[in-house]
């Protein structure tokens, strides 16, 4: 793995990575809750990515049918595996399968990693608000961050209808991020409602971008309440995850 050059990225005189397809082979398959399922790749020769970077998984039927979707990368740059967090959605034609069939030992097509706005390197303050499988991104980042030891720079505002329906709420409870549950309190005794304007407002960092994510519903509401709130438009990067066959 190669270290971000973390300088030269923050001055834009770096390109965030991209990849093409690649045969990845499924090392890990885990369901931490009843929710979603996480998945370890091996991926021979991949691009290294950037914090926030997506890629493209695509299943090929056997009589040539193909459906291809986006899912965020969960994984530190450095983390030998690429780890993916994918959300069961009912009726859900890639993630069902995903969820439920795919096994340790297939193989998967996959492209990426892609795109290069929705993407945080560790260079400046930043402020995560995601929702749901929103937080796949932003636990790339907070990885990233503890590995390089500026987990200082990272605030986070994390939402789901219960602690059960959010990912990775171990780390992001250990990383002290406001855990913001509209159907239950949360362990530190928040009562149960959506996210407040007066709670982003008293995260948002001095300077940085503030990276939101998860549904379209969610990053519309996130980005009127910062705004709200007085952060200026140009600071706010959106990565929203509406239905995307
Ligand atoms: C850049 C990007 C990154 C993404 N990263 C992740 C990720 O890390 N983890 C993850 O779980 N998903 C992620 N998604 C969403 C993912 O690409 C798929 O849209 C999702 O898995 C549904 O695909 P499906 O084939 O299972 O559902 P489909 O068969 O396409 O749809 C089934 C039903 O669910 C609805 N639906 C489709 N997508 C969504 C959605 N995202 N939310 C709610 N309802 C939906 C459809 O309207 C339909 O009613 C990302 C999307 C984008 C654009």
């Amino acid at each position: 793995m190669t270290e971000l050059d973390s300088d030269e990225q923050s001055r834009g005189l770096r390109r965030a990575p991209a990849g093409g397809w690649r045969t990845a082979v499924v090392r890990e398959v885990s369901h931490p809750t009843r929710f979603g399922v996480r998945l370890r790749l091996d991926v021979p020769d991949r691009v290294d990515h950037w914090p926030g970077q997506h890629y493209v998984i695509r299943l090929t039927a056997e009589d040539g049918y193909t459906a291809q979707r986006s899912y965020s990368i969960a994984s530190d740059p450095a983390d030998p595996l690429l780890e993916f967090w994918i959300e069961r959605l009912a009726d859900g034609e890639v993630s069902g399968y995903l969820a439920d069939v795919v096994e340790p030992g297939d193989e998967l097509e996959i492209r990426g990693p892609i795109g290069g706005w929705f993407v945080w390197t560790a260079t400046e303050p930043m402020l995560g608000v995601a929702g749901g499988s929103g937080v796949v991104p932003i636990v790339s980042m907070l990885r990233h961050a503890v590995r390089v030891g500026r987990p200082e720079l990272v605030r986070l505002a994390v939402s789901a209808r219960t602690l059960a329906e959010l990912p990775y709420a171990d780390e992001f409870t250990a990383a002290g991020a406001l855990l913001v549950l509209s159907r239950a309190d949360s362990p530190s005794g928040r009562a149960a409602a959506r996210i407040a304007g007066a709670e982003l407002a008293a995260l948002v960092p001095p300077s940085g971008p503030c990276l939101v994510c998860g549904s379209t519903a969610f990053t519309g509401a996130a980005v009127r309440l910062l705004t709200e709130c007085g952060v200026d438009v140009h600071r706010i990067r959106i990565e929203s995850f509406g239905p995307s066959g």
